[in-house]
Formats: C-alpha cells, structure tokens, sequence
C-alpha cells in the first residue's frame, strides 16, 4: 500500500519534473541481508540483487538509494537499477546526490587527465570519467578536441545527464565546445534514451589528435565513443620499435597503432578487419595524415588470415574485440587467443616482435600471459617477455573494485 500510494507520488513528480534530475529527489533505502555488508565494508562499490532484504519491486529504475546493513546502519548511497547489479555506490559519506556532488566528482576527474598532461599541443583525445575508477560507476566521458561524448551503462547515470553535462561545462569552461550524449546502446531498451548534443554542436566527422597524429572521430556511427583511446600508451610503444619496418596491423578499426607506425617511419605497415567501414575510416586517417604511400589495408577475418600469412613481418598487432564477456565463454576465450597467438608466433620473422592483447575482464593478466605462453609451446619457437602492457592512467583501476582492471597486453619476441 505504501509502495504503491509511492508510485503513484512518482508519476505525478515525473510528469511535471524532467525525468533525468528527479534522480536525486527521492532517497529510499535498500536494507542489506546479515553478513552482506562485509564488500562495502571494503569499499567495493557494487550492491548484488541477492544481497537485498529490502522488497524493491517498486523502486525506479535510476532511484538514489540509501543502503543500509542488517541494523540499519548507514553504508553508502548510490544508483539503484532493476538489475544482477542492483546498487552502484556514488559515495561512502552521507551527502547529497545533486549538482555539487557531480561537480566535486567531475571536476577531480578532470583534474587528473589535466595534470597527467594529456591536453597539450599533440594530444587532445582522453578519456575524462572512468565508470568506478573515478567513483562514477555507470559513466564513461570521452574527450576528443574540445567535445566531450557521453556514455552512461546504468540507468540512474542517465537520469543525471543534465548534472553530468553541467558539471563537464563548469570543470572545462571554453575548452568544452560541445557535449554529446550516446547512451542508447548502453543502457536497456526499457529506456528509451535518446542520442543527443547537449551542449553546442559538432561536425563529423571531428578531428582530434593523439601523439601528434590526426584521426577523424564519428561519435555517432562510430564503436563504443567513436574511438579505443585506451591503446594510447601502447601505440606510442609501438612507435619506438617501428622505424623502418613492416607490420601487420590485425583487428585495426580506425587504423590507431597503423598511424602512429606510419608517424615514426615504418617502412610498411598493413592495416586488416573484418569491418569495411573500419577499413575506410582507417584509409581516410592515413590519408589526412599523408601516408598513404606506406599503407595497404585489408578486410578480412583475422583468424582465417592468419592461418597463412602473405608476407614476412617484422612486428604484427593482435588487437581482437573481448572473446569472453561472461566467465561462461572463458574457455572459449582462451582457446581463440591460443590459436590467434599461435598463427602469429608460428609465422613472424625471427626476431619479430608481436604486440598482443586481450581486453576481456574475465582474463586476467596472468591468465593471458599463460596462454601466450601455451601459444610459444605449440608453435614449437623460442619467446621472450619484452613488455606488460595496460590500460593508460586515464583508465584508472579502484583499488577496491579490480574488475575494472581490463586491458592487458605483451610485447614478446620471437627468437
Ligand atoms: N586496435 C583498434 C581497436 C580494435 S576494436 C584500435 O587501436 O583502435 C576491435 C576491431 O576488431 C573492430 O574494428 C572490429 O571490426 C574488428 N573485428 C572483430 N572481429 C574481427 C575478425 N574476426 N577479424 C577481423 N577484425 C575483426
């Protein structure tokens, strides 16, 4: 009677008030079952459905809730969402969920990518807000010269778009010349979210630049924001082992590690994916940047491709989409990056080097690394550990949430 004399409340509330600041007006409580307060007790920012006492039926989607253990006691306060992960902590301090709080939050986030110098004369493309890794779970902020784009993954986050917008405004001031928000594919269909400029408006496709190279970003029809700004660090790696040689680019979608090869002279470099679309972003990046007399690309499938090489190459990128994004595929995964590795290891140029990756969260590093080295076996060659590879530091990992640690990568060389 309660609950639904409550909804009744919220649909008036919703219809006179825009539906994504009402986020913050309500502050219900989730009570936790005994013993299943020990994770946010450690900061883990995550409330999983099961660990609820409290009957949610009624609750919104994108509710703040007050979480609270067994006793009532004050735990944290975050986004509630019918979902397996049905609380995403905002904060461990009882504080209000409102437009100081984005500004606090966003103005940090900022400040970090700022003073990890990442605006500058060659580089304007970084990612600004990380999900958890900047206590902001469910949004992602993407920077690209002057427009910051928008990707919410809960419900709650994109109800507070109008505060995240605002705040991006306060915390760039005239750096910021448009905001886009593209949620519609991250968030569930229930919402029907719109994909929209919420601040200014920009042209695409946008050019923008990462150590000194130029690449054009289309946030609206591109993947994910519109370009995978976490291989920064390990593009510009690559670029320190590429004069003058010739490389195989697989998995290329914008042509990101092909560009920064082509900018520090390699004497060759193909750029292959399965996606035509891919393949003309990448010739038109190469293009813009006036290297097209060094560049060949290739659609195909990575995997059949690398059954049996063409040509002998001196270093080959191997940067597949995740194989495994449930634990239920793991094995699966590891099996696909064996083979993938294998073909590679099997068919470099000795002394060759093989930048490989895997950004599926359910393989860890170790994991990774022991299947690189079931690979070296198999191919029957001799390999060794150069580099491990990460995510950048404008993909910061919570020490309490190790799930947002993705990204791994080896630089081995085949002797
Ligand atoms: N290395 C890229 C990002 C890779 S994203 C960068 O630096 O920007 C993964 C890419 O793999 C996508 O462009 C997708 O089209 C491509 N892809 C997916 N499956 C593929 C396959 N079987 N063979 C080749 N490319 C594939």
């Amino acid at each position: 009677m309660v609950f639904s004399s409550q909804k009744c409340l919220n649909k008036i509330i919703h219809s006179v008030l825009n539906f994504r600041t009402f986020a913050t007006m309500l502050v219900r409580s989730v009570q936790l079952r005994k013993g299943k307060e020990q994770s946010l007790l450690r900061n883990h920012p995550w409330v999983f459905s099961g660990a609820i006492y409290t009957d949610v039926s009624q609750f919104d989607d994108g509710d703040v809730v007050e979480i609270e253990d067994f006793k009532g006691r004050f735990l944290a306060l975050g986004h509630f969402q019918h979902a397996t992960i049905s609380v995403r902590v905002l904060t461990f301090e009882r504080e209000e969920i409102d437009q100081t709080f984005f500004d606090k939050v966003i103005r940090n986030a900022v400040q970090l990518r700022l003073n990890l110098g990442l605006l500058n004369k060659k580089n304007n493309i970084f990612r600004v807000c990380h999900g958890e890794g900047d206590n902001l779970p469910g949004l992602i902020v993407d920077f690209y010269n002057g427009v910051a784009v928008i990707q919410c993954h809960s419900i709650g986050m994109y109800r507070s778009l109008d505060f995240i917008a605002q705040a991006l405004k306060l915390a760039f001031g005239d750096k910021l010349i448009a905001i886009y928000s593209k949620s519609s594919d991250t968030i569930p269909e229930r919402i029907d979210a719109k994909d929209e400029y919420l601040l200014g408006s920009c042209e695409i496709p946008h050019l923008a630049l990462e150590n000194g190279v130029n690449y054009k970003i289309d946030w609206i029809t591109g993947q994910k924001t519109g370009f995978f700004i976490d291989q920064r660090e390990n593009r510009a790696l690559l670029g320190k082992y590429a004069f003058g040689k010739k490389v195989l680019n697989t998995f290329c979608y914008s042509g990101g590690f092909s560009l920064q090869a082509l900018n520090q002279n390699a004497h060759l470099v193909h750029s292959l994916d399965s996606s035509k679309k891919a393949i003309e972003l990448t010739e038109s990046n190469v293009e813009i940047n006036s290297f097209s007399g060094n560049h060949a690309s290739i659609v195909a499938d990575a995997m059949e491709y690398m059954k049996d090489l063409k040509e002998d190459y001196d270093i080959i990128i191997l940067d597949p989409p995740a194989f495994a994004k449930h634990r239920d595929k793991r094995h699966q995964a590891i099996q696909g990056y064996k083979r993938l590795n294998a073909h590679a290891i099997r068919q470099i140029k000795p002394g060759g080097l093989i930048f490989t990756f895997s950004c599926s969260q359910v393989v860890d590093k170790y994991l990774f690394t022991n299947t690189i080295i079931a690979a070296a076996i198999e191919s029957g060659r001799n390999v060794r550990i150069l580099e491990q590879l990460h995510q950048p530091a404008d993909h910061p990992i919570n020490a309490f949430h190790p799930e947002g640690e993705y990204l791994k990568g080896l630089v081995i060389q085949v002797i």
